[in-house]
Order: structure tokens, then sequence, then C-alpha cells
């Protein structure tokens, strides 16, 4: 089965009853790039930039040449890059705090970048500058956002950065700037964010809607994907996103299983991001599953 979905990867996914779906890659290693094509995927919608960070900081040259490598594979697909997500799962050392009680309640994703604005700078002109090497808009997401102020944070330092950089003459672009949904808080107050798409982290959403650490095995059986809380409240993403008129997709790991591409069609969602080695046969998940759509493909 693995090899017939491997065959088909590169065809689009449609629905058993007829609704396209998008399935777009997950990229976390820059290694990836030089082993699979952009033609299995209708995009990237998960860029984690937490390895280039490996090594310490790195400047804004060596961020902007892999952006633009990035944007260059993907040969006019839409790509999402995140801004850096240190904290919780991801300790950096000389970046993240050491000692928190509770790494996952505490200064990670935007909320330890928007008290780095060093760093948060450094990658928006990157970034910034890699938007202005395509002609498809780049899109820019924040981790870890909980409340509408966070996102706004980001913003204003975004336009900081891209009028230095227009005074200066560098080349840049203003990025499609939206939100991660994986705190619960945003999941339910989804529609007050001015964001220009929603990416549901279902990986943190779920850890946080069960109160299960994702990194403690002793508690994995009651972080269940299809938890109803949990699919709730990504089917009430999915409606804020269709009454704004902006993209929802999911990067978390629930993309990227054959198994559970059901239950999310039936939630409404209709962007899938998944694993590269997954798309294969979540593609094929999708063509065997029907959407469950009362009307037209279930975006209410
Ligand atoms: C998630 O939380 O689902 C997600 C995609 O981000 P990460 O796994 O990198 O925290
Ligand atoms: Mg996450």
């Amino acid at each position: 089965a693995r090899s017939a979905a491997d065959a088909r990867a590169a065809d689009p996914a449609v629905t058993a009853d007829g609704v396209p779906v998008k399935v777009m890659v997950n990229i976390d290693d820059p290694a990836l790039l030089d082993l699979i094509g952009p033609a299995i995927c209708d995009g990237v919608g998960l860029t984690r930039t937490e390895f280039l960070f490996a090594d310490g900081a790195p400047d804004e040259d060596t961020q902007f040449t892999f952006y633009a490598r990035l944007l260059a594979w993907a040969d006019g697909r839409p790509v999402t890059i995140r801004t850096l997500d240190a904290g919780g799962d991801k300790p950096i050392p000389g970046v993240t705090f050491d000692g928190e009680a509770n790494p996952f309640l505490g200064v990670r994703g935007v909320r330890l970048s928007l008290g780095r604005p060093d760093l948060l700078r450094t990658q928006l002109r990157a970034l910034a500058r890699a938007a202005a090497t395509t002609p498809v808009p780049l899109k820019v997401m924040v981790p870890m956002v909980t409340v509408p102020d966070e996102l706004e944070r980001v913003r204003a330092l975004l336009a900081e950065a891209v009028a230095a950089l227009e005074a200066a003459g560098t080349p840049c672009a203003t990025p499609i700037l939206g939100t991660m949904i994986e705190v619960p808080a945003a999941a339910l107050t989804a529609g007050t964010f001015d964001a220009g798409f929603y990416s549901i982290g279902s990986n943190d959403l779920i850890q946080y809607a069960t109160a299960s650490a994702r990194d403690n095995p002793a508690v994995a059986s009651l972080a269940d994907p299809l938890n109803p809380a949990v699919l709730e409240l990504i089917a009430r993403t999915v409606a804020a996103g269709a009454a704004r008129g902006v993209e929802v997709s999911l990067c978390g790991d629930m993309a990227s299983s054959p198994a559970l591409a059901g239950a999310l069609l039936a939630t409404g969602l209709r962007v899938f991001s998944a694993a590269p080695a997954e798309v294969g046969a979540v593609k094929q998940a999708i063509r065997a599953s029907v959407s469950n759509a009362p009307e037209d493909g279930g975006d209410a």
C-alpha cells in the first residue's frame, strides 16, 4: 500500500465525494530539500527554524540564505516559515531559560521571542529579505500565541524591520503574518486574531487540552487526538478561519497520520501539512474518505 501511495504522491488529493484537499509538507531539516522534490506537495505548511539555532543564534545572512533556498526549492508553491519556537520540548542553550518548573507553561515560542527582540528582529529582517526573492507571498507564522496582542507585537517588529530595510535600500517585502493555534485559549478565540492565516499545532493543542505532556509516555494514552474536545477546538478554528475568509491548515503530527484523515476532514479542515515521508499515505487516506461536508466541502 505504501508504494502504491507513493506512486501517486504527486497527484492531487481529492476526497471520494470530490472535495479537493491541499497537502503541504513540514520541513524541519534542510537535508530534506536535497532528498525530495516539491512536486509531491501543495507547498510548505510549516518550516521549523529551530535547526538554524542548533549552534547558537545564526546571523541574518545565514538565515536569509536558507530561507531563499527554501523558496527557490518550492518553485512557486506557497511557503510558510515559523519564527523561532524555542522552549518547552525545544530547549536551545543560551536562548531558553533553565530551571523553569513547568517549561511547557513557561517562556517558550512567541513569549521567548518577544523577550529576546534582538533575535526576533534578526529573523524578521532575514524573512523580509527572503520574501523579496519570490513572486508568491511568503507566509510567516508565530508559535505559541495565546492572545492577539502577541501577534500585534510581532507585526510591529516586522513593520519596523521592513521600514529599516527599505530605508537602507535593501530589497525586501512584507510577508503575510499568520498565527499558530496550539493553545486552547487561542483556538476558542481564533476569530479575534487579525491573522492572515491560521495553522493548528495539534501536538501542543492536544497536550494543553488534555493536560498530558507530549514528552511523558505515562500519559500518552490521554493525549488522544480523537478526544472530542480536541476535535471541537480544531473545528472551531476551522470555522473561525472560514468566517474571516483566511486559510486554516493543520501541521501537527495528526496531519501525518492516515488513520486520522477522516476525523480531520469531518472538522471541516481542508489543508493538511504532513511529514514528507507520509504525504503519499495521507493523500491516499483522503482519497478513500468522504468529506462529511453537508454542502460544498464543509467550510462551515
Ligand atoms: C505542534 O505543536 O503541533 C507543532 C506543529 O509544532 P511543534 O511540534 O514544533 O511544537
Ligand atoms: Mg507546537
